[in-house]
């Protein structure tokens, strides 16, 4: 028997327990360890937010996918990986022993210019972020003329931008939002159309776009000219960083601390190890961190997992070199962009509302009522 452990339960992990429900192999034991039974899906974030999606609709039970594949679900978070010893400690102290790890805890928000700011900071990869932003909806609803801003304009921030000022819109009519960019403005990975677009969403909305880097302070942010903007509250949208932890892992990491894969995602130093989706790092950085890879990704990890443990030859993931886009524009409509071509419309927003959806569909779920039994490890 081998002993499979899946740390995280993030896009490709969720397409590996679906891949060993369907095929039950014999001879493995999988253990899947994640700080909380459900797994919110980040495509459906900026629908909550904006008061389009129930949380309950957005969101995948750990617990029960599980199940559906035999595997042992703990609700714990890994803190620490000794690759040579071959176990994984937790948060709540067990140590776990595996023959084949693999690793799916996604990414950080990286935030350290914005730390200053406290209380009023709100990473898009906080663990807590649903709770955090129904308190900040609640100090709206106490607070006349409540102000957020978004620091970050790739396709999260822009997204969140304009679900925060559809949300805050729904509980009081005189909020004010800010978006944040850089000098080269929103979307700037994208190409022009895709900038042109973003704007005109902003500016349709009313979003006040600033063209500065700016650092946190007590009361909001501060630009380099010395101007302030005060804000009740600031999400950071600032992009990807690795947990820091792994660094003492033992594992090959590239230089921002992510786990170094080869291109069948197995670990570059220690071959029973794999890592996908926002926590790897390929050599030639073909591997974009988004869902949509992770995702894509989940049914070659599957097997070569399974490979693995059987002694059977692994099988290289090909990235896409391009994906499609859908950006909620929080009013109805969507942008979607392909490569550097972007169009716009409601069209759009049904494709994405489906295809996210869809996604959340192909997942069991329990009762929310049925409490997760003590684990036996
Ligand atoms: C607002 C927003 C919208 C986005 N929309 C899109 C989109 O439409 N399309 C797209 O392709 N990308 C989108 N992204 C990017 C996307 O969210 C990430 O690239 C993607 O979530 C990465 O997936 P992942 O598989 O690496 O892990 P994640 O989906 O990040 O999941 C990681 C899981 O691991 C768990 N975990 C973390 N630490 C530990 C630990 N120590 N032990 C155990 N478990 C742990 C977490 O709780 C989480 O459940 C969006 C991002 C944001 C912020």
């Amino acid at each position: 028997m081998k002993r499979i452990v899946l740390v995280g339960g993030g896009h490709a992990h969720l397409l590996v327990l679906r891949q060993i429900a369907r095929c039950k192999p014999p001879d493995v034991e999988v253990t899947l360890l994640s700080p909380s039974r459900w797994q919110y899906y980040s495509g459906m974030l900026p629908g909550w937010i904006a008061g389009t999606y129930r949380r309950e609709e957005c969101r995948i039970d750990l617990q029960a996918l599980s199940a559906s594949a035999n595997a042992c679900f703990l609700e714990d978070g890994a803190c620490e990986i000794h690759a040579e010893d071959r176990t994984v400690g937790t948060t709540t102290g067990r140590l776990l022993q595996y023959d084949f790890l693999s690793l799916d805890i996604g990414s950080e928000t990286a935030c350290d210019s914005l730390q200053p700011l406290g209380a009023p900071l709100l990473p898009v990869k906080s663990p807590d972020f649903h709770h955090r932003w129904e308190e900040f909806i609640k100090l709206c609803r106490m607070t006349p003329a409540f102000s957020a801003a978004v620091v970050g304009a790739g396709a999260a921030g822009v997204e969140l931008a304009l679900a925060v000022h559809t949300g805050l819109l729904k509980v009081r009519p005189d909020v004010r939002v800010t978006l944040i960019c850089g000098p080269d403005g929103p979307l700037d990975q994208l190409g022009a159309s895709a900038q042109s677009i973003a704007a005109k969403f902003l500016r349709h909305a009313g979003i006040e776009i600033v063209y500065q880097r700016v650092v946190g302070t007590a009361e909001g942010v501060r630009m380099p000219d010395g101007r302030s903007i005060a804000a009740h509250c600031v999400l950071a949208a600032t992009g990807a960083r690795a947990p820091a932890w792994l660094g003492h892992s033992r594992l090959g990491l590239d230089v921002d601390g992510f786990v170094a894969v080869d291109d069948c995602h197995r670990s570059r130093t220690h071959p029973n190890v794999f890592a996908a989706g926002d926590v790897c790092s390929r050599d030639s950085g073909a591997i974009q961190k988004s869902g949509v890879q992770s995702v894509r990704l989940g049914p070659v990890l599957a097997h070569n997992l399974l490979a693995a443990a059987q002694g059977t030859p692994l099988r290289a993931y090909k990235p896409r070199r391009r994906s499609l886009y859908l950006l909620s524009g929080a009013n109805g409509s969507a942008i979607a962009c392909w490569g550097t071509w972007c169009s716009s419309g409601r069209w759009a927003w049904r494709l994405k509302d489906q295809i996210d959806r869809r996604f959340i569909r192909q997942f069991p779920r329990l009762p929310d009522t049925i409490a997760i039994p003590s684990a036996s490890i």
